[in-house]
C-alpha cells in the first residue's frame, strides 16, 4: 500500500501554490525538486515561489479579509470549516502519512501520529471559535465597557521542516477560528503535505483567499513574507536565527509575532524516581523523529546515587536503536537533509574528540540505502554544563547525560543554557515536584512524563531564547486576535 502510494507520488506529482482558492506554479515557472531524504532521490516538485508570488498571495489574503464574506462569516461557521478540514484530514490519513513520511523521512508511525494530531488541532480549534469572548469592564458610572477580540488580519505563517503537518495545524487552526486569513509558507524540504492540506481546505469550502500557500526558500519567500506590509501578524517555528531575521523583518512594520525556536530541553531524574517507568520515555523523548523536535529532552540530569545504574540502561537501550528508511518504521529514520546530517556529526565528532564519555552508539540499518541522510544515535556521559552539546541545541538523536549532587544542582543545570521550552522532572517526592517545577524556567514542565507533541489543548512556548507568544490550547486564540475595548457613554 504504502509502495503503490510512493509511486504515485514519484510519477505524477508537480505540487502547486494555491493562491486565492487556484493552484498555479511558481511565476517564474521556477522549482524545487523534492528528494526523499531516506534514498536522496528526487520524487516530486514544488514552486520556487519568490516575492511576487508572495505579493500575489497576500493581495488575495488581504482582499479575502478586507472585501470578502469571511469577517462577517459567524464563528461557529468557520469552526465547522475547521471541523471538516480535520474530517478530510482522516479520510486522507494514509496518503497524508505516507506523503509526510516519504518528503521529511520519518518513520511511518511518526507520519501517523503526526496526523491523527492535526486532525485533534482542527477538531479543537473547530469547537473552539465560537466559545472565545470578550468581557465587560466596571467603569465609571455612566459608561459601559466591553472587549471583543478581534482577528489580527492576514497571518504570515512559515513552517518548519520537522513537523509540518502539525506546526500548519496548530497555526491555521487558531488564526481560522480567530477569523483571520493566512499565507503559509511551509519549508522548502517539506512543504508536500501543507500543499495537500491547502487543496483539502479547499474541499472543505474554505472560502477563496482564505487559505493561502506558497512554497519556496526562506530567504526569497520566507523573507518576503516576513518584510510584507500587507501581513499583519507573522508566526514562525524553527531556529533562534531564522526567528531573528523574521522578527527583524516583521518590525520593518512594527507587526506583532509569535516566535517558537526551539530548546536544549532537560529531564531530572531523582533518585527516588520509577526508573523502569522512565527509561522509555527519556530514550523516545530524544529518538523519536530522529531528535529533529523543538522539544526534544536532549540533556538528563541524573542524581549521582543512581547515575552508573541510569547510564547503563539508558547505553543498553541506545545500543539497540537502529536508524533506517521511513518504510521500514524502524526506531528512528534519516535526517532532512545532507547539512543536518553534517550538522549533527560535526556535533558528534567533535564532542567525541573533546574526550567526553561515548557510553553508547546505535545503528544505521545495513540494507538502508547508502545515498540517505542517516546518522547512528549517540549517548554522552558526564558531561560537562560548559560543552557545545550540553548548550546548543543540536537537533539529532544525541543525548547527553549530567549527574548532578542535590536539588538545588539540578535546578541550576536545568536552568544552565540560553534555552527554555521544556523540562521533565521524574521524582515521586510531591512537595519536590512542586519545587522543581516552578523554579525550572520551561513553557512546559512534565512530572513523571514528557512529551509535547500530542498535548494540542496545552498552552505551549518558550521563555529565554526558546521564543515567546504561545500556541496550543486556548492561549493560542489570545496570540492570534487582538483585543479591541468599546468605550459607551449613555449619562
Ligand atoms: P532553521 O533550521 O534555521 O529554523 P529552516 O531553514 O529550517 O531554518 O527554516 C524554517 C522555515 O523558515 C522554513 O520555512 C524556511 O524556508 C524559513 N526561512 C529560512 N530563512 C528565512 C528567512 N531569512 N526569512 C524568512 N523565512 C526563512
Amino acid at each position: 500500500m504504502l509502495q503503490e502510494l510512493s509511486r504515485i507520488v514519484a510519477q505524477d506529482k508537480n505540487f502547486l501554490n494555491i493562491i486565492n482558492g487556484r493552484q498555479g506554479a511558481a511565476l517564474s515557472q521556477e522549482t524545487i525538486t523534492v528528494l526523499c531524504p531516506s534514498d536522496g532521490m528526487a520524487f516530486a516538485t514544488i514552486p520556487a515561489g519568490n516575492k511576487d508570488d508572495v505579493d500575489r498571495a497576500v493581495q488575495a489574503a488581504r482582499e479575502a479579509f478586507d472585501h470578502g464574506p469571511w469577517s462577517r462569516m459567524p464563528a461557529f461557521e468557520r469552526g465547522r470549516l475547521l471541523t471538516r478540514l480535520g474530517q478530510l484530514i482522516g479520510k486522507h490519513g494514509e496518503e497524508l502519512a505516507a506523503l509526510e513520511s516519504r518528503d521529511t523521512g520519518k518513520p511511518i508511525r511518526q507520519g501517523k501520529a503526526d496526523v491523527a494530531a492535526a486532525m485533534r488541532y482542527y477538531e479543537f480549534y473547530g469547537g473552539a471559535a465560537d466559545k472565545i469572548h470578550g468581557d465587560t469592564i466596571p467603569f465609571h458610572d455612566g459608561y459601559t465597557a466591553l472587549t471583543l477580540r478581534e482577528p489580527h488580519g492576514v497571518v504570515g505563517g512559515i513552517i518548519p521542516w520537522n513537523y509540518p503537518m502539525q506546526i500548519m495545524a496548530r497555526v491555521v487552526g487558531a488564526a481560522i477560528a480567530m477569523g483571520n486569513t493566512l499565507v503559509i509558507k511551509p519549508a522548502e524540504d517539506a512543504s508536500l503535505s501543507t500543499i495537500r492540506i491547502g487543496e483539502l481546505a479547499l474541499e472543505a469550502g474554505f472560502p477563496e483567499g482564505v487559505l493561502n500557500v506558497i512554497t519556496g526558500y526562506g530567504r526569497e519567500a520566507g523573507a518576503a513574507l516576513s518584510a510584507h506590509p500587507g501581513v499583519d501578524y507573522v508566526t514562525f517555528t524553527g531556529s533562534p536565527a531564522t526567528g531573528t531575521a523574521i522578527q527583524q523583518a516583521a518590525a520593518t512594520n512594527n507587526r506583532g509575532v509569535t516566535m517558537e525556536l526551539g530548546g536544549k530541553s532537560p529531564q531530572i531524574v531523582f533518585a527516588d524516581a520509577d526508573i523502569e517507568k522512565a527509561l522509555p520515555v527519556l530514550v523516545n523523548a530524544i529518538i523519536q523523529n530522529g531528535g529533529q523536535t523543538c522539544s526534544a529532552g536532549s540533556r538528563i540530569l541524573i542524581e549521582r546515587p543512581i547515575y552508573n545504574e541510569v547510564a547503563a540502561a539508558l547505553g543498553d537501550r541506545f545500543s539497540s536503536l537502529v536508524a533506517g528508511p521511513h518504510d521500514e518504521d524502524l526506531d528512528l529514520g534519516a535526517m532532512i537533509n545532507p547539512a543536518q546530517k553534517h550538522r549533527v556529526e560535526n556535533y558528534v565528532s567533535a564532542a567525541a574528540e573533546a574526550g567526553i564519555d561515548v557510553i553508547a552508539r546505535g545503528s544505521i540499518d545495513i540494507n538502508a540505502p547508502v545515498s540517505g541522510y542517516y546518522v547512528a544515535p549517540v549517548l554522552f556521559g558526564s558531561v560537562e554544563a560548559s560543552a557545545a552539546i550540553a548548550q546548543e541545541e543540536v537537533f539529532g538523536p544525541v543525548l547527553s547525560l549530567f549527574a548532578f549532587d542535590d536539588e538545588e544542582d539540578a535546578i541550576r543545570l536545568a536552568n544552565s543554557t540560553e534555552y527554555g521550552l521544556v523540562a521533565g522532572i521524574w521524582t515521586k517526592d510531591g512537595a519536590r515536584q512542586h519545587r522543581v517545577a516552578k523554579r525550572v524556567r520551561a513553557g512546559q514542565v512534565f512530572v513523571n512524563a514528557y512529551g509535547a507533541g500530542g498535548g494540542i489543548e496545552l498552552p505551549f512556548g518558550g521563555f529565554k531564547k526558546s521564543g515567546h507568544g504561545r500556541e496550543k490550547g486556548f492561549e493560542a486564540l489570545y496570540d492570534m486576535s487582538a483585543t479591541k475595548t468599546i468605550i459607551f457613554r449613555h449619562d
